[in-house]
């Protein structure tokens, strides 16, 4: 059985003549340790996608299985679990909490899902082990999204999902992004899924699944998936 198997995922969100189809029938298939990006435009249902597959969000019909498991089936408390321990999440802002430093960020993460003493290493993996105690608001964009990725590795998670993680920065320094979630991808084996409108990122990815209208286009194999410079 494939680690993450969406099968006939459909979310409507509002009723009657206001309802919306944001999924509508996806069928896929994810492999522990690829590398995905879902592609498409603004509003085709990636975030949706993405917020079912975090457990943040219920479906209306069809079945989520991550590692054995039925979503759907978990209780509130059995969904906090999966999100505390299964899964990473990486924004486009960063959603770092302001009056916090860079290491008490990650050391909050680190807390709550009762690892220790990881926080350190994970920020010094991420190139930042000289701005552990500033805080967010004094450093680039750039490193804020650093800060972010070792928030969400000190969870050491199975899942990472990565919503539109270099929206908000400059070519150069997202694409040092990308490289850092391709690098702990193929040290760690962590499924990595990135959501993103922006084609020039599927290049990195060994799937990418095309969605528009809340519907499946494509689910294309890319044989040859850009590799850890
Ligand atoms: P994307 O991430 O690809 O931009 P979304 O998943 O955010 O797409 O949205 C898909 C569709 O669902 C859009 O038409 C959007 O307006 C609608 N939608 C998303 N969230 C909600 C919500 N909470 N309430 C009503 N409609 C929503
Ligand atoms: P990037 O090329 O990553 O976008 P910037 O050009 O924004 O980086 O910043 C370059 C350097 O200046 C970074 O090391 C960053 O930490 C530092 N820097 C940027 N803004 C501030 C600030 N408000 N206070 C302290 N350092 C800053």
């Amino acid at each position: 059985m494939a680690y993450i198997d969406f099968q006939n995922v459909t979310k409507v969100y509002g009723i009657g003549e206001a309802a919306v189809f944001a999924n509508k029938d996806i069928d896929f298939e994810i492999e522990a340790g690829e590398f995905v990006v879902i592609l498409g435009p603004s509003g085709a249902g990636k975030s949706t996608t993405l917020n079912l597959l975090g457990g943040m969000d219920q479906l209306t019909s069809g079945k989520i299985i991550v590692a054995g498991q039925e979503l759907s089936r978990l209780d509130d408390e059995g969904l906090a679990i999966y999100r505390r321990d299964k899964v990473g999440f990486i924004f486009q802002f960063y959603n770092l909490i302001p009056n916090l430093t860079v290491l008490e960020n990650v050391e909050m993460s680190e807390q709550i899902s009762h690892k220790a003493n990881q926080a350190q290493k994970y920020l010094t993996a991420v190139g930042l082990s000289h701005r552990l105690h500033n805080f967010p608001a004094q450093l680039s964009g750039g490193e804020q999204q650093r800060t972010a990725i070792a928030r969400a590795l000190v969870k050491e998670p199975s899942l990472l999902l990565c919503d539109e993680p270099t929206g908000a920065l400059d070519k150069a320094t997202g694409q040092q992004i990308l490289q850092l979630l391709l690098e702990q991808n193929k040290a760690l084996s962590t499924t990595v899924i990135v959501i993103t409108h922006n084609p020039s990122i599927a290049n990195i990815a060994n799937k990418v699944i095309s969605i528009k209208d809340g519907k499946i286009e494509s689910i294309e194999l890319n044989p040859q998936p850009l590799t850890v410079a």
